[in-house]
């Protein structure tokens, strides 16, 4: 059997051990004669896959014990109404610094939510002209815009997937020193890739299907601070509060997405943990950005160097046409997931945990092979 070269960017490739394992347990779950998706989510067997997803994500992070680890369904696009719903009230504001698509998205439900709580949004934008030439290349340098104090929150996306635009990648731009203000971070498209100071943060949240497993779960860490902040008049289900109490077992979870969440962490683990993981990820993302910056007639990252991301390496080509027969070209070798999201064009490469140096280097000769020929 030959895996496809799978480059999309979400759902995105799963790490092989993760999928093989969830096949020889398919039929027969920890010798109980029916798949984990069969088994009640009170019953010990699945108990013990949910508990091992929130105690490796607490070691592979290490997450401190001010902290709760919650599973939710809803997607990432959930959280962006979950969090302002939970921690917006009256006269309060929050802060939103958008660096790309997905803190547009945020930014429009949490405007919806504060205005029906009397609430208000303050944006500070990295983006470049308006409406069909606006584009987004950077996040801030340190001490670029203020926070306020006063600010419920503050909100970035840690990695923009659609931009290719990234927090916490070269030393020049960490995340922003929020102070006292809980800064919240989505991290779905780059939870994981490396260590990091979990202490920084009030809240980060992904949705799976990127970097951690299939779609239909948001793994987030919360501080205790923030749950105890959250209001206590919206809906139970809507309140973190409400999942942290229940060890995130208040309905049904969704069970097998869990449980694939758990394989794909231990691959992880198995890996060495998050610092032998991000060297990978850094040896791959050099590999591409080296051909595209060895290449500049051919090649260009529309993103500031200090901003690019390991994640998704976005560039064009010299014309449309080229990108397209690019595409074309890449799939005949057996790659897939190329093409860059609808919204800006061009070519992207999504290169997660789970895509190898094997194939991150197949895609880099292809590129320099292309640029010659042409
Ligand atoms: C994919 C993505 C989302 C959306 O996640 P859903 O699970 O579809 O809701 C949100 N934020 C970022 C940064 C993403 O990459």
């Amino acid at each position: 059997m030959s895996r496809t070269i799978n480059f999309n960017a979400g759902p995105a490739t799963l790490p092989l051990p993760a999928l093989t394992r969830a096949r020889d347990e398919m039929l027969d779950f920890a010798g109980s004669g029916m798949s984990v998706m069969e088994h009640s989510h009170r019953g010990k067997e699945y108990e013990a896959v949910h508990d091992e997803a929130i105690a490796l994500v607490r070691e592979l992070l290490g997450v401190p014990s001010g902290y709760e680890v919650l599973l939710i369904q809803g997607g990432a696009t959930s959280l962006f109404a979950e969090i302002p719903m939970n921690l917006l009230e009256k006269g309060k504001s929050a802060q939103y610094l958008i660096t790309g698509a997905w803190g547009e998205k945020a930014l429009g439900e949490a405007k919806v939510v504060s205005s029906l709580f009397g609430a208000s949004i303050s944006v500070q934008t990295t983006a470049v002209g308006e409406g069909k030439t606006k584009s987004y290349t950077r996040v801030p340098a340190p001490g670029e815009g203020k926070v306020d104090p006063g600010a419920a929150y503050l909100h970035i996306t840690s990695n923009e997937t659609i931009h290719g635009v990234q927090f916490n990648v070269d030393a020049s731009r960490p995340f922003p020193d929020t102070g006292s203000v809980p800064l919240i971070a989505d991290m779905s498209s780059d939870f994981f890739w490396r260590p990091l100071d979990v202490t920084k943060f009030g809240l980060m949240y992904a949705g799976a299907q990127k970097n951690l497993g299939p779609s239909g779960v948001v793994v987030a860490v919360v501080s205790k601070e923030v749950l105890e902040r959250g209001r206590k008049d919206i809906p139970k289900i809507f309140q973190f509060r409400t999942h942290a109490e229940n060890k995130s077992l208040y309905n049904t979870p969704p069970t097998f997405g869990i449980y694939m969440v758990r394989n794909v962490l231990a691959w992880l683990k198995g890996q060495g943990g998050l610092t032998k993981v991000e060297e990978m990820n850094r040896k791959k993302a050099n590999r591409l950005y080296g051909v595209i910056d060895g290449n500049p007639d051919f090649f260009r990252s529309p993103v500031e160097k200090e901003s690019r991301s390991v994640m998704n390496v976005v560039f064009r080509l010299p014309s449309e046409e080229l990108e397209a027969q690019f595409i074309a070209d890449a799939k005949k070798k057996g790659m897939v997931g190329l093409k860059g999201h609808r919204s800006v064009g061009g070519i992207r490469a999504s290169i997660y945990n789970a895509a190898s140096y094997e194939w991150v280097d197949a895609l880099a000769v292809f590129m320099e092979d292309f640029a010659r020929k042409q």
